[in-house]
């Protein structure tokens, strides 16, 4: 069983572009396209660096944030207690503010409930813990997908869930983006929160994953 909580009323990206959910940025795509063209052919951008910063803010630097989140709850009760009773301003201890990120919720994962988030108009992203959403977030597939079946989409990230565990999927708006709090390894007693963070990935906070083992 999952919980679909419905929240249709829209995205900060309106802010910059005043596009509708469900439409690209026609003009802006193609302003970009051209610009990106452009600057390759003169010789002034290499597309392979370009990829390269582009993946640097997807994977690495954007959920590295996260990741220190979600590792000091593991370690501080205190925190973890602050982080799901107002996420906004535990986040905000780190440093980590800014655009889409303003009214955060952190939705903890535990043996009986696995949360999983998506924006199912666009894109809605918590960019300050989180960085740029990965392409598949934005996609169509994902976004109708996981609502739906949300076991199957794990399954397609590798990842199986006993039958009693109850998947709870969020829904992303204009209003609150969220994050989750996946559950600390088994096996984890003797490492140091900085040790922590790096078994948290990002997709562990989507909860299209979950946090590596320390033994891997
Ligand atoms: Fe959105």
């Amino acid at each position: 069983m999952f919980v679909y909580h419905a929240k249709l009323t829209g995205c900060r990206t309106e802010v910059l572009s005043k596009h509708k959910h469900n439409e690209p940025l026609p003009e802006t795509v193609l302003r970009v396209k051209a610009l990106e063209s452009l600057l390759v052919e003169k010789g002034l951008v290499d597309p392979a660096a370009l990829d390269e910063l582009i993946d640097t803010y997807e994977t690495r630097i954007g959920p590295r944030n996260g990741a220190k989140v979600v590792a000091r709850a593991w370690v501080d009760p205190a925190y973890r207690d602050r982080l799901l009773s107002d996420a906004s301003a535990a986040i905000a201890e780190f440093g980590f503010t800014g655009r889409q990120g303003e009214d955060m919720v952190v939705v903890e994962n535990t043996p009986q409930v696995h949360n999983m988030v998506v924006c199912t108009l666009c894109s809605c992203y918590p960019w300050p813990v989180l960085g740029l959403p990965p392409v598949w977030y934005k996609s169509a597939p994902y976004r109708a997908r996981v609502v739906a079946e949300p076991r199957a989409v794990l399954a397609e990230f590798g990842y199986t869930l006993a039958d009693d565990v109850e998947i709870r999927v969020w829904d992303s708006t204009a209003e609150v983006r969220y994050l989750v709090l996946p559950m600390r390894p088994a096996g984890t007693q003797d490492l140091d929160e900085e040790l922590l963070a790096e078994l948290v990935t990002r997709d562990a906070m989507i909860g299209t994953g979950l946090p590596r083992s320390p033994r891997a």
